[in-house]
């Protein structure tokens, strides 16, 4: 399969992915941008969003991301509807591919993201994108539950962590665990064992999603989770457990089995990223995003590292058009002369460009 070329690549379009397609395409990179089987990323399964800065009375997720779609659009990113499912890293240019083409690049930006893991009952994730009082993120929904009952799954560090902090908000928190011992470290455990506001059900799976019909205050209805049916793992007996809301917190999967073999991975399959930078250990790959980060997984910290890895990814290019010149000084002073040529006409473009800016007062190039 013949692949066509283009010097940077991203590969997913959720904030990171557009982060880094905006950040990009202002910077001349002409970036080509995948979005694979979920357009807008994760966002575009939530309703209300209103954590993300710029927006006083909150935003609808899909709302939000198309924003930032028609926001790279703008700049001049290309974005396909295509996923890829093969990488080949060990290449130079990095090779990909997809069902409907193959694709090669000399900077590759991963903005794949991580998917929560559910129950596998079915109803907790479709209770999740309905609004129907089931999330996956106490940062993100827990201020929606002040003053009500709710449950959360899980029995690790994660689940501890967000339990302590719903009780911020919840009257009640129940944690439910399947063992009758935490995974969580023992400082952990140890504050959640002593705050009064958590109750333990051990040895118990949620077996079902009870649900309720209200009517929302635009007249419309929608399914509530109402109680969860509980499921003793020693006996198999059946309880109730009426809640208001249910966290799922037994952890995320990022998006990376694609670069398994090629890049280095924490047990979980989080990408691994050079401290202050979005450098994987491969030179011209960079990583933005959930799919390198188990600690915040928000979208304006997903957006903040999108930005990074544009800007990385930016450097990378002009260090290697830099290294790609003095090879050719070294080798070549024919092709030289053409090499010069081309550079001399970039650095005349670009300090028009900059003209331009400076008069109408904008900052135009990358980093601002
Ligand atoms: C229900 C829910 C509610 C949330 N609410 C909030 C909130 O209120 N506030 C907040 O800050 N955060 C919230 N979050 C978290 C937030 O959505 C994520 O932190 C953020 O979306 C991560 O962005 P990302 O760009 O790293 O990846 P994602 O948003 O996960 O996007 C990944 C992208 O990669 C693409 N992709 C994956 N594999 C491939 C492939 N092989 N080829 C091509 N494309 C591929 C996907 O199609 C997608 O476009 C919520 C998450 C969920 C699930």
């Amino acid at each position: 399969m013949t692949a066509t070329h283009h010097k940077l690549i991203i590969i997913g379009t959720g904030p990171a992915g557009y982060t880094a397609a905006i950040y990009a395409s202002r910077a001349s990179l002409s970036p080509l941008v995948f979005e694979g089987s979920q357009p807008g990323g994760q966002l575009t399964i939530t309703t209300e969003v209103e954590n993300f800065p710029g927006f006083r009375e909150g935003v609808l997720g899909p709302a939000l991301m198309e924003e930032m779609r028609e926001q790279a659009l703008r700049f001049g990113a290309q974005i396909r509807t295509e996923t890829i499912t093969q990488a080949k890293l060990d290449v130079r240019p990095f090779r990909l591919e997809t069902d409907q083409g193959a694709y090669t690049c000399d900077a590759l930006i991963i903005a794949t993201g991580a998917s929560a893991k559910w129950l596998g009952i079915g109803k907790d994730e479709v209770l999740s994108r309905s609004g129907g009082g089931v999330s996956a993120c106490a940062t993100c929904d827990g201020f929606f539950f002040r003053g009500k009952e709710i449950a959360v799954v899980g029995g690790g560090d994660t689940a501890l962590e967000e339990a302590t902090y719903l009780t911020k908000f919840a009257s009640k928190v129940n944690l439910i665990h399947r063992r009758d011992q935490l995974r969580a470290s023992k400082a952990m455990q140890e504050r959640a064992l002593a705050n009064p506001k958590m109750a333990f059900h051990w040895h118990k799976v949620v077996a079902d999603i009870l649900t309720a019909t209200v009517e929302t205050p635009m007249g419309d209805t929608v399914e509530k989770i109402r109680a969860l049916q509980l499921k003793d793992t020693r006996d198999g007996s059946l309880s109730e457990l009426p809640v208001d809301g249910l966290f799922v917190a037994i952890g995320h999967q990022p998006n990376t089995h694609l670069f398994k073999g090629q890049l280095a991975m924490d047990e979980a399959g989080y990408l691994h990223v050079q401290k202050g930078s979005t450098r994987t250990e491969v030179p011209g790959v960079f990583a933005a995003g959930d799919v390198q980060d188990h600690t915040y997984r928000q979208a304006i910290t997903a957006a903040g590292s999108g930005c990074k890895a544009a800007i990385d990814a930016e450097r990378y290019l002009e260090h290697v058009m830099v290294e790609g010149l003095a090879r050719v000084l070294r080798h070549d002073p024919v092709e030289l002369r053409g090499t010069c040529r081309g550079v001399r006409a970039r650095v005349h473009r670009r300090r028009a460009r900059d003209r331009v800016a400076r008069l109408s007062g904008n900052r135009h190039a990358i980093g601002g």
